[in-house]
This record gives C-alpha cells, sequence and structure tokens, in this order.
C-alpha cells in the first residue's frame, strides 16, 4: 500500500547505535568486544549491578557522541546530565538504566540537528549516551517462550540513541533515513554497523488522528521498511482506533504483535544520576573534536563531484563506504579516469575493499582502467578479469592474458553483427529513429550477439546505420 492512499502517515525513529570502535563498556573496564564471548563471561560487579558499585564515565564515548551530534547538525551542549530510568526488567541487572533526559531539568549531550533524505528535513530531537541493556533469549517467540535466558555482556555497552520528531512519511523515508544516519555515523568510525545487533531501531507510529503506536526490537535497518509497511497497513486496516502501545516485530512471521499498554514517561520515574558528574564540554572542547573529525560521507560525495567531476550517484556510492572511496583516492592519485575508475570499483569492490586491495593493488587498477580506456578491454572484460583476479588472487594483468580478453574493435566486424541484429529483428531501426531508449535497446542486442564488441564503437556505426536508413 502507498503513502497518499489514507491518513497522513507520521514515523518519529530511535535508533540505539553500539559505539563499536570503543574498547571499554561506557561506565566500567570490562572489554566490549563480546559478540564471540560465552554468556556472561564479559561483566564485572559495575555492569552486573552489583549494589555499592560506582561507574566511571568512558570519556572516548563522550567524544564519540559529541561527533555524531556535529555530524547529525547538532547543538552539542556545554554541559549535559545523567539521569536514572527506572523499569523492573530482566535485562536490566541495576533496575535502572543509566540514559540521559530532555525534560525536568535534564539536558542531552546534543540536541535540535537535521539530517536530508532526497530534499526532505528529518529534525532530530536529541542524541543521548546511555547503557545497552543485557540480552533476552527466548525459547521460540517472545509471546509463546516459557522461559527466557539473559546475558549480561552486552548490558553497560555504550549506546548513543538517536531520536528523530515525527517527519518520516512512509516506510521507504525511514529506510533511506536510516542508510544515510548509518553511512554517516560509520564514516566517522565509531560504529560498525554491519556487527550484527549494532544498530538497532524502535519506530513511533501514527495515523492521523490516532493513538501512537511504538514497534520495538526491529533488530536491523532492513527489517524496518518491512516492520513499518505491516504496521500502516495493520492500522489502515483494523482502524478506527490503535491503542496506545507497544508491540513486538516478530522478525520470523514478519508480523508485529502486542506487548503491553505503551509506558508513560512518568512510568520511568526519571530522576539525575547522583553517581556521576555532568559531562561538560567547554567550546574549546567541541572546537577541537569538530576539527579532528573525520569526513562525513555527504560532504565526502560532493567533494567527488567537485574534484573529480563524478556523477552524484557514483559519489555517494563511493562516499559511502569507507574503505572503497580510501581505495578511490588512492587511485586518483595515480590517474585521473577518475569516472571509469570509479564506474569500475563501485559493485565490483564494494563488498570487502580493504581485501580486494590486497589482491589488486591502486597501480594494477589503474593498469586495467587504462586498457578499458583504450578499449584494449571492454568494461564488461574488465569487471569480468577484477572478478576472476579476486576469486583466484591472481594479478589482473594475468588474467587479462591467459582469458586472452580483448576488445573487438574492427569496424567491420562489428557491422557485420549490426547487420545480423537488425535484419533479425524487423521494425528495430525504425523504432530506434528518434527514440533514445530503443537505440539503448538495439546496441545492447549487438552486445548481446558480440560481447566483445567495444560499445563506443557499436553506437557510433548503429547511429550511422540509422542514418543511412
Ligand atoms: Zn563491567
Ligand atoms: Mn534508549
Amino acid at each position: 500500500m502507498q503513502a497518499g492512499s489514507g491518513p497522513k502517515v507520521r514515523i518519529g525513529l530511535e535508533v540505539h547505535c553500539q559505539l563499536t570502535a570503543l574498547k571499554t563498556k561506557l561506565f566500567c573496564p570490562c572489554s566490549s568486544d563480546y559478540r564471540a564471548s560465552e554468556p556472561n563471561e564479559k561483566i564485572c560487579p559495575v555492569c552486573f549491578g552489583l549494589p555499592g558499585t560506582l561507574p566511571v564515565l568512558n570519556a572516548k564515548a563522550v567524544e564519540c557522541a559529541t561527533m555524531i551530534g556535529l555530524a547529525l547538525n547538532c547543538t552539542v551542549a556545554n554541559r549535559s546530565l545523567f539521569y536514572r530510568k527506572n523499569y523492573f526488567y530482566p535485562d536490566l541487572p541495576k533496575g535502572f538504566q543509566i540514559s540521559q533526559y530532555d525534560k525536568a531539568g535534564g539536558v542531552a549531550i546534543a540536541s535540535s540537528g537535521s539530517v536530508e533524505v532526497e530534499g526532505k528535513r528529518v529534525r532530530i530531537t536529541r542524541i543521548q549516551l546511555e547503557e545497552d541493556p543485557g540480552k533476552l533469549t527466548y525459547e521460540g517467540t517472545i509471546d509463546k517462550s516459557s522461559y527466557s535466558l539473559v546475558d549480561y555482556n552486552r548490558a553497560g555497552i555504550a549506546l548513543v540513541e538517536i531520536v528523530t520528531e515525527p517527519d518520516i512519511g512512509d516506510a521507504r523515508e525511514a529506510k533511506m533515513f536510516l542508510e544515510r544516519l548509518r553511512s554517516t555515523i560509520e564514516s566517522l568510525g565509531v560504529s560498525n554497523g554491519e556487527l550484527d545487533g549494532a544498530m538497532r531501531c524502535d519506530a513511533n507510529i501514527s495515523l492521523a488522528g490516532g493513538a501512537r503506536v511504538e514497534v520495538k526490537n526491529i533488530s536491523s535497518f532492513k527489517e524496518v521498511e518491512k516492520a513499518l509497511n505491516y504496521e500502516i497497513l495493520r492500522q489502515r486496516t483494523f482502524s478506527g482506533n490503535a491503542t496506545s502501545e507497544t508491540r513486538h516485530w516478530d522478525e520470523r512471521r514478519s508480523i508485529t504483535i502486542a506487548l503491553r499498554s505503551k509506558e508513560e514517561e512518568q512510568d520511568y520515574r526519571y530522576f539525575p544520576e547522583p553517581d556521576l558528574r555532568p559531562i561538560v564540554m567547554e567550546p574549546s572542547a567541541i572546537a577541537a573534536v569538530r576539527k579532528a573529525m573525520p569526513e562525513v560521507a555527504d560532504t565526502k560525495a560532493s567533494r567527488y563531484v567537485n574534484d573529480f567531476g563524478l556523477s552524484s550517484q557514483l559519489a555517494k556510492e563511493l562516499a559511502a563506504n569507507k574503505d572503497l572511496s580510501a581505495f578511490f583516492e588512492a587511485c586518483a592519485r595515480l590517474h585521473d579516469g577518475y569516472q571509469e575508475m570509479a564506474g569500475l570499483m563501485v559493485g565490483e569492490l564494494s563488498a570487502n575493499a580493504t581485501a580486494a586491495a590486497r589482491v589488486v593493488p591502486p597501480v594494477e587498477f589503474v593498469g586495467l582502467v587504462r586498457m578499458v580506456e583504450s578499449s584494449s578491454i571492454t568494461r564488461a572484460q574488465g569487471k569480468e578479469a577484477l572478478r576472476e583476479a579476486l576469486r583466484t588472487g591472481r594479478a589482473v594483468a594475468e588474467v587479462v592474458r591467459s582469458k586472452k580478453l580483448s576488445a573487438v574493435v574492427d569496424e567491420q566486424a562489428i557491422a557485420a553483427v549490426i547487420e545480423r541484429v537488425v535484419s533479425s529483428s524487423p521494425g528495430a531501426l525504425e523504432q530506434a529513429l528518434g527514440d533514445k531508449k530503443a537505440f539503448s535497446y538495439l546496441v545492447g542486442q549487438v552486445l548481446k550477439a558480440e560481447p566483445k564488441a567495444q560499445p563506443g564503437i557499436v553506437a557510433k556505426l548503429l547511429a550511422q546505420r540509422l542514418r543511412e536508413s
């Protein structure tokens, strides 16, 4: 179901992002690298919530949260506070979560930012630092499980929670916003969104006139679009009145299920955390963080458009991938065929650029680009050589030689193929006359008949053939 076919949808997101770049948890010296550990192995009296312990703030976490705030155009507070968010649940060993709060005298570390997604502004309400709860594992599904297991390795991991205003209009916009957010945060080097559960999302959804429903436990950004589409459809179908409640996204069944009526803020009994001092960030400290900050994906993409003349699509794809853009910049120091270079890279090397760069170092990659530029091989053959080199670990030049890759540039040979294609699809020529799409289709047909033909020559000869007919 598409937006616009019913009451207006308003979606606000709460994104929890683990600061995976940190070596230790937010308030204790436990290792934050818990993913390969046995349950309850990476815990200590502080994160296990034993009485009499005191939290000590990880200064690096403050720096990371400040960077995220600045990158999302927020105002960073000179003085922010930790609050206790009280609730009783087995994933929370202390019975409260140390978090931040922006009401009743509370101040979060950053607030009032915005992110642009395809020309639309999504306002960021606030960014707060808080600790991750432990992880519960259920037998089967959450609503039918007869018991659950708890692992506190995750308890106390540093999280940044990013809260948006309800400015998002549908599931597709939500997905784009999250992708944008993820590439920004990854380019800061503070979090690796590829790690399981490192970026999680809760969504508040309301249809005009209806109550606000919160969907929790969306474990990855991939699931967000599905969960939102389901929930919007559910509210449209079952309305009258959606009730204000918290629902759980069940990944396996691809449905949301009711968990509980929605907590109100007063249920959490927020109050200032007496065991931690305020976070003080002098303007000079904020300026220092800003200065040392890595370039974020957006800035990088526009630099690629301006400095290298890349198409904005290629620039965006490159800039969103930290390793790939580093590889691109290394190659750009050796050769100025930027567009061809970027085009060969994106897609073929995107998946694991660092490993790819070991097999195909910049010098060799540039050599391959030159072969394509001089028409000695086609772009498709260039990609084929890259894939083969990555698969086998052999040098690209050697792959080109041994597979005897070479473009057909002989105009007579290509003209013969064109004749064959044209005569086997009568009418195609007339259609291509003045119709760009039909023309490209015809070029494609010729390349299908002779994949080694140099596409530029095919297009040129085909255009000539059209003028003659
Ligand atoms: Zn600990
Ligand atoms: Mn939170």
